[in-house]
């Protein structure tokens, strides 16, 4: 394949994989704004696969740095109405969402981020229809990278921009499993697989799992009872067909109890978050929330996180990836979470995903919150795996099974 034909296996991936858009429906793209070759390749995919209407939002880091520099807190403090009816429409029509992100992965440094987590609390308010179909898969939604110069040259800062901006789309495509042939099929199989961990795991209904590694890691986190593993392809709930959240995605993931974690954890990878980065973090906790941390570089970023709200000290998610994987075997630490939470075990700050309990998606937040789950404006996945870890799990009556070893799965 070459270069361009690449590119339009990618969109045509986004389309039929991704988002697996049906006859007379709509598709919402949001695209960074100098991607908009890309998104004008998407959309005609779309339309070829019987897209009703493809409407794309074009998003700019420069301008959102402006609006964090210059507008007052209060602007931040209120998400437009106006706005908010718009997504929770597209939403409640079964729009499907293609989010093309790309973002500049020091966009955000040195801004108020007390303006930006008002924004993200506010949005979350207003948009708390779309939020709930999103993470119940009440329509479908696809998140995949694009590249940006900005972004590519963080990523490849000893290369000419250019030059840099390729090596950033080879290695999109090598994450994604373009290349010689069709990838639909592919990624079929590699659904399959994940899906074939995730009933085992769910099958086994472990209590807590014990994580272990040279790092420094040592670390207890309960698992809620009738957790469900989940990972691969998501099924949309309104016509039970198959679609892709992420892209890439290595991960199988559930639900920790939000009030059962134990010890430390120490990241293995840079966390990019907002536009700071977040280095050699350790983060300790005491029944299930973040009691103290420390961080080498970006601590005022990790601050503002774990301040958002009051879940935001506490655990939405427990992901296994094993080492290596696709994303890790590229060698590249991307700047953004899409890909640097496939290339390792993580664990999300934050809300968890109803879907990871059975019946979750159908209990209401207090529910929820009583079996366990964890509610917050914040989701973010910071990782934690290494190619040395391992995680022994105990069943509910006790009996030790190692579901990781060197780094990988155990059984
Ligand atoms: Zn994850």
């Amino acid at each position: 394949m070459t270069f361009e034909e690449k590119k339009e296996a990618y969109a045509r991936l986004l389309v039929k994989a991704g988002v697996h858009v049906r006859q007379g429906q709509r598709v919402a793209i949001t695209c960074p704004v100098e991607a908009y070759e890309f998104s004008r390749l998407v959309t005609k995919y779309a339309y070829e696969e019987g897209a009703l209407e493809v409407v794309t939002e074009f998003l700019d880091d420069v301008t959102m740095r402006m609006k964090l520099d210059y507008a007052p807190q209060s602007l931040f403090e209120t998400f437009p109405a106006w706005n908010a009816l718009r997504l929770n429409g597209y939403a409640k029509e079964d729009t499907a969402f293609i989010h093309l992100v790309g973002n500049d992965p020091e966009a955000l440094k040195g801004a108020d981020m007390k303006k930006f987590s008002a924004y993200i609390r506010s949005m979350h308010e207003a948009l708390q229809e779309y939020y709930k179909m999103q993470s119940t898969m009440g329509f479908k939604w696809n998140v995949s990278a694009v590249p940006t110069r900005a972004w590519a040259g963080k990523v490849f800062p000893n290369e000419n921009p250019d030059v840099a901006m390729t090596r950033l789309w080879n290695s999109i495509f090598a994450t994604v499993r373009i290349g010689d042939g069709d990838p639909f099929p592919k990624w079929m199989a590699h659904a399959d697989d994940l899906a074939m961990r995730s009933k085992r795991l769910t099958e086994w209904q472990f209590d807590s799992l014990h994580y272990t590694n040279s790092l420094g890691t040592d670390f207890t986190v309960g698992l809620v009872k009738n957790h469900r593993w989940e990972g691969g392809a998501d099924i949309d709930k309104t016509d039970g067909e198959r679609f892709f959240a992420n892209m890439p995605t290595e991960e199988v993931f559930t639900m920790p109890h939000r009030l059962r974690a134990d010890g430390v954890l120490k990241s293995s990878l840079p966390l990019a978050y907002q536009g700071n980065l977040i280095e050699d973090f350790t983060l300790t906790f005491r029944d299930g929330a973040v009691v103290d941390f420390d961080a080498r570089k970006g601590k005022e970023a990790l601050q503002a996180i774990l301040d958002t709200d009051e879940g935001s000290r506490h655990l939405g998610e427990c992901a296994l990836v094993p080492y290596p994987s696709p994303v890790a075997a590229e060698g590249v630490l991307f700047l953004e979470t899409l890909f640097d939470e496939n290339a390792a075990c993580h664990f999300a700050l934050g809300r968890c995903f109803e879907t990871n309990m059975s019946g979750g998606a159908e209990m209401s937040d207090e529910e929820l919150e009583a079996l366990g789950g964890n509610h917050s404006a914040n989701h973010v996945d910071f990782m934690v795996g290494t190619e040395d870890m391992k995680i022994v799990g105990t069943l509910q009556n006790g009996m030790k099974i190692t579901v990781f070893e060197n780094g990988t799965w155990a059984f």
